[in-house]
């Protein structure tokens, strides 16, 4: 069944936080001075179980959504996760399930997670300079250990991505570090401009480097050829290295705001779903879930919240509309 929004855009993929928690405070994420030891993460009977991540992924998969990314906070921190990662891997006509991660734990699970069912990864990595690292996420943690994550991943067969977030003053001197030590690895880099998501950040345009700034600055060293999107609502612009077969990407999401193909829907760790990455209102899915309906009215809950969507955040961006701090934070929608 297909079912479309106010703009013919139909459902097709989810993405699904386990956790708001995690073990990184990005600046740009989850800044330390606000995400301090005090600050409340939802407690352990707010989180959906795996019951209802299952049962809400099927009811998905019958209106139309054939991917489902994991996500969070840091997703590797919610325990058992690979059982998870079975329930969802029998899904009749689910046909992919990703998982983005800051890898510190990637190494250890990733065999675990393989087996359950997972067939692709995005590793976040920001800087390989290990001081530049630990200042943009506080963790202590070093590159290596993310690295050592990410070479497992491949070397058991995940499809590994690395995706960094490039914002001006933070770390553009790794832009082309980055691309060379990916190149080599035959890894695909995906650069992700800094967004307005949340209200903690600090976003403002001018600590946004483009799409087309990176570009220009990886040209000086690449030649690089445009790929065709593998699909309608591909949020990243591809490119090759000329002459290999490896490809590095660029997500536009302030510069060149794809929401016309946007076909994703989102729900939090505590059961809201979401139909924008920037909206400030979910509908309560646990709520729902737990007040013992069927499994045909959460159906068709989704139908009419999808068929009422009519979000299109970037395309109309203004220095004033991201000023509106009522927007939910990325630690707890999950990207
Ligand atoms: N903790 C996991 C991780 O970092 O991969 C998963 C959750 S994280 C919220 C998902 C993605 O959102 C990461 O790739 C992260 O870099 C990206 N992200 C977080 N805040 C962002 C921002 N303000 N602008 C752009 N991307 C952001
Ligand atoms: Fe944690 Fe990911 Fe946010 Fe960094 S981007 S603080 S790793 S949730
Ligand atoms: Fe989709 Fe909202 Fe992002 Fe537009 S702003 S691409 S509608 S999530």
């Amino acid at each position: 069944m297909i079912v479309t929004d106010k703009f013919g855009r139909p459902l097709q993929d989810l993405r699904i936080s386990v956790t708001d928690r995690c073990n990184f405070r990005c600046t740009y994420c989850m800044p330390k001075e606000i995400f301090g030891r005090d600050y409340p993460f939802l407690p352990k009977n707010d989180l959906l179980s795996f019951e209802e991540i299952e049962r809400l992924a099927k009811a998905f998969v019958q209106l139309g959504v054939k991917k489902i990314r994991l996500t969070g906070g840091e997703p590797l921190l919610r325990r058992n996760l690979p059982d998870l990662i079975g329930k969802l891997s029998v899904i009749d006509g689910l046909e992919d399930i990703g998982l983005t991660t800051n890898a510190t734990l990637l190494e250890k699970m990733a065999s675990d997670l393989k087996d359950a069912g997972l067939k692709r990864i995005n590793v976040s990595l920001d800087a390989l300079d290990n001081q530049l690292f630990q200042s943009i996420n506080d963790s202590g943690i070093n590159t290596e250990k993310v690295l050592r994550g990410i070479d497992k991943a491949v070397e058991i067969g995940l499809e590994v991505k690395v995706n960094m977030v490039v914002k001006k003053g933070m770390n553009e001197v790794e832009i082309v570090p980055m691309a060379r030590f990916f190149k080599d690895k035959g890894v695909t880099l995906r650069y992700i401009e800094f967004m307005d998501v949340g209200k903690t950040n600090g976003w403002d345009f001018s600590k946004v480097i483009t799409k087309k700034q990176i570009f220009n600055e990886l040209s000086r060293e690449f030649e690089l050829e445009p790929i065709d999107p593998d699909y309608i609502g591909e949020v990243a612009k591809r490119y090759r290295y000329i002459g290999t077969d490896t490809e590095v990407g660029f997500i536009t999401s302030v510069s060149e705001s794809f929401c016309s193909t946007c076909t994703r829907a989102r729900i939090a760790a505590d059961g809201k779903l979401y139909t924008c990455l920037f909206a400030s209102k979910g509908f309560d899915f646990k709520e729902l879930l737990r007040s013992g309906v069927n499994d045909d009215e959460v159906i068709k809950q989704i139908i009419a919240l999808w068929n009422n969507r009519t979000d299109r955040y970037s395309d109309e961006r203004t220095e004033e509309s991201a000023k509106n701090k009522d927007r939910i934070e990325m630690s707890y929608i999950g990207g």
